[in-house]
């Protein structure tokens, strides 16, 4: 990107930014995933407990490899997305994410009026995002706002959900063809069963979005 193009889309950041705080929720822009790790890792303190949202954008900055190696001392960290970790472990790991004392996660779509819209298999992470944890930081990469909410749904269907269903070795329709077949998708591994539209910022959360200046996720 040149000089310009990167003004430009610095200036469009900025706007995308205006409208999550014109909706409650504290909002920044940095030009790259290594600043995203840093101000997410800023966020977390001594004592904590944290949790995260399944998010190829926070393994993309760096954020579930810091935390999996223990670079934050003094923190208990939610791991419900372990390779290879049984279903019921899994699941209870998740339940405990909800009331951390702060969660982590990507985002599907962010709309260009400061919506946050996700759609998740379990409910886990809409849960989590609508009234968990106190805190709540959402990492996302510029390519993920749209916009509006029917593109957002849009996005999600053609976009995040079929990449997923692949990436995670889902049984879906999507994931053969790259394309959404909701009537013929009854598939027990279906990843769109709740979906979540965030207006404004919910009533007991302190909601931070980062913003990054770069491709990152589905
Ligand atoms: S409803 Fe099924 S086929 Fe459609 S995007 Fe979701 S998982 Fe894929």
């Amino acid at each position: 990107m040149n000089g310009d193009k990167k003004e430009a889309h610095g200036e469009f950041l900025g706007r995308i930014c205006q409208a999550l705080q014109f909706n409650g929720i504290k909002a920044l822009w940095v030009p790259d995933r290594a600043s995203a790790l840093e101000k997410a890792l800023s966020l977390i303190k001594n004592g904590d407990t944290v949790g995260i949202g399944g998010s190829v954008t926070l393994e993309e900055i760096g954020l579930l490899a810091a935390l999996r190696r223990g670079d934050i001392k003094g923190i208990k960290f939610y791991d419900a997305y372990q390779k290879g970790l049984p279903r019921d472990e899994a699941l209870s790991l998740r339940h405990k994410s909800l009331s951390a004392s702060i969660f982590f996660s990507g985002t599907n779509a962010i709309t260009e009026a400061g919506e946050l819209v996700n759609m998740d298999g379990f409910g886990n992470r809409v849960a989590a995002l609508v009234f968990g944890p106190g805190r709540v930081c959402v990492v996302a990469g510029s390519n993920k706002i749209v916009r509006d909410i029917p593109s957002a749904l849009s996005r999600i269907k053609t976009i995040a959900a079929p990449l997923n269903c692949r990436r995670l070795g889902r049984m879906t329709p999507c994931r053969e063809t790259g394309v959404c077949d909701e009537k013929g998708c009854a598939a027990p591994e279906r990843i769109c069963n709740v979906y979540s539209v965030i207006r404004r910022k919910p009533g007991g959360a302190d909601m931070t979005v980062i913003l990054v200046a770069e491709k990152l996720g589905y």
